[in-house]
C-alpha cells in the first residue's frame, strides 16, 4: 500500500474502487465489493470480459495506456489488480497517488518464478530443488543433472500448467529450453507429491493476518480440477504448519491484500512451498459458500480499510472447476450447453458461471461449490455431479 493510504476506512455508498484486469477474479471482486455498496470500475482491453461485464464502469484500454490509468485514478478512491501479470509500472504509477493492494514490488515477485524462490528461501520456507536456465551455456551445464527428472517452467506468465516442459535427461535440457522460447526459465526437480495445499491469507495495512481453512487440492494436466475443504487428507500439524508460511511470506513481502500460496506435501509429510498468487485464488472460490466472509471480501476489506476477522467454514466444501471441454461432451466440435437443470436438482449446489462467450478446451468457464452439512455428504454429492458431467471421479 502506498504512502497516500490512511487507516480510514473508505466508505460504502460514496466509493468507486478500481480492479486492473477483467477476468472470473474480478467479476468475483465486483460482485463482493457491489453487495458492499461499493462502485467498481474495471480497467480491461477486452470488450465482452467477465468482470467487465458486471462492473459499474469498464475502461477498454490496456493495462498500461496512460490516458486510461489516469482515469481510472480520477474515479476511484483505491485500486486492486485480479490478474498478476499485470504490469507491476502501471501499479506504482496509480500507487503514487492513491492506496494500491497489493503492493506492486509483491506483485512483481511474484511475477517471476526465480525472485518468488528467493523469497521462498530468505523467508526459511522450504521450496523444491531449482536453478535459473536463462542461456544455452546454462541449459549445458553439467551440475543441473541433479535436478533431473525435472520440470522446466518459464519464469514469466505460465499459468494452469502453461509454459512448462518435463524434462528426463540432460540431453533434452536444450531443446525443452529452446522449445519455450529461449526465455528465462525455472528448472525444479520433480517431486513425487502425496498431497498438494493451498493457503489464502490477508493481510492487512496494520500487519493483522487472517486466513481460510487450508484446501487441498486435485490438479488435471496442471489446471486445478477439485478443492476440497476441510482438507481430507492433511494432517492437523501440517495444516497448521502451512497457515503458519503462508502468513510469514505475505509479512515478509509486506503484502496488503490476498495472497494465496501453493505447497506440495511429500510422501514423508514434509511440506514445500510451490508458488505464490498476489490476488484470490482459484482454490479459494469455494469460499464465496463455504465460509461466512470470502477470499474476495478479504480483498475488498484489505483494499477499503475495513477490519479484518477470521473468516469461519460454515459447511464442508468440494468445488469442481468447469473447463471448455465440458460444452463439447464426447469430443463433438459443436458446442452444447451441459445440463445444469440436472446439476442444480442436486442439494447444496452453489453455480458460478462467468460469462464467457465461448467455450474452449482448457478454459474456465465457471466452477460450482457443493456445501452439506458433512464432508462425506458434500464430496457424495459432489462424486454424482461430477459423473453427471462426464468429469473424472476424485
Ligand atoms: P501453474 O503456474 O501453471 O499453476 P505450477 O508450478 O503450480 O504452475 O504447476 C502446476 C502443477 O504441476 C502443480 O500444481 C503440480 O501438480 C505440478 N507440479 C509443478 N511443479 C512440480 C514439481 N516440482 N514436482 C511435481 N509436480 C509439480
Ligand atoms: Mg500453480
Amino acid at each position: 500500500m502506498s504512502g497516500a493510504a490512511s487507516l480510514v476506512p473508505l466508505p460504502p455508498g460514496r466509493t468507486t474502487l478500481g480492479v486492473l484486469g477483467g477476468g472470473q477474479l474480478g467479476r468475483m471482486f465486483v460482485h463482493a465489493a457491489q453487495a458492499h455498496g461499493y462502485r467498481v470500475a474495471v480497467l480491461e482491453p477486452d470488450p465482452a470480459s467477465p468482470a467487465g461485464a458486471a462492473a459499474d464502469e469498464h475502461l477498454r484500454a490496456a493495462y498500461d495506456d496512460a490516458a486510461a490509468l489516469a482515469e481510472l485514478q480520477h474515479l476511484c478512491a483505491a485500486v486492486t489488480t485480479e490478474f498478476e501479470n499485470v504490469p507491476a509500472a502501471a501499479l506504482r504509477q496509480l500507487a503514487a497517488a492513491l492506496p494500491v493492494a497489493p503492493p506492486a514490488d509483491a506483485v512483481q515477485v511474484c511475477q517471476h518464478r526465480a525472485l518468488e524462490k528467493r523469497c521462498f528461501v530468505d523467508a526459511g520456507v522450504p521450496c523444491a530443488p531449482h536453478a535459473l536456465v536463462d542461456s544455452t551455456e546454462a541449459a549445458a551445464d553439467p551440475a543441473l543433472a541433479a535436478l533431473l527428472p525435472g520440470l522446466l517452467k518459464t519464469a514469466r506468465l505460465g499459468y494452469d500448467g502453461k509454459g512448462q516442459r518435463a524434462v528426463a535427461t540432460a540431453a533434452e535440457l536444450p531443446a525443452a529450453w529452446a522449445a519455450l522460447g529461449g526465455v528465462p526459465c525455472v528448472l525444479e526437480k520433480k517431486l513425487a507429491l502425496a498431497q498438494e495445499l493451498s493457503v489464502v491469507v490477508a493481510r492487512g495495512r496494520d500487519g493483522t493476518v487472517v486466513h481460510l481453512p487450508v484446501q487441498q487440492n486435485l490438479h488435471r494436466d496442471g489446471i486445478l480440477a477439485v478443492t476440497q475443504v476441510p482438507a481430507p487428507d492433511v494432517a492437523a500439524a501440517t495444516a497448521v504448519q502451512a497457515v503458519e508460511r503462508a502468513g510469514r511470506l505475505a509479512a515478509a513481502l509486506d503484502y496488503v491484500g490476498v495472497l494465496c500460496v501453493e505447497f506440495f506435501v511429500l510422501a514423508d509429510g514434509s511440506l514445500v512451498a510451490n508458488e505464490m498468487a498476489p490476488r484470490p485464488h482459484n482454490s479459494g472460490h469455494h469460499s464465496i459458500d463455504s465460509c461466512d466472509v470470502s477470499q474476495f471480501d478479504l480483498q475488498l476489506r484489505t483494499l477499503a480499510g475495513l477490519p479484518l476477522v477470521a473468516p469461519r467454514l460454515h459447511s464442508p466444501a468440494v468445488m469442481l472447476n468447469l473447463l471448455g471441454d465440458l460444452w463439447f461432451g464426447d469430443g463433438g466440435d459443436v458446442p452444447r450447453e451441459p445440463d445444469w437443470a440436472a446439476v442444480l436438482a442436486e442439494p447444496g449446489v452453489h453455480l458460478h458461471l462467468y460469462g464467457k462467450r465461448e467455450a474452449r478446451r482448457a478454459r474456465k468457464m465457471g466452477h460450482l461449490t457443493v456445501t452439506a452439512a458433512d464432508a462425506a455428504t458434500a464430496r457424495a454429492t459432489a462424486l454424482r455431479i461430477a459423473a453427471r458431467l462426464g468429469l473424472p471421479a476424485f
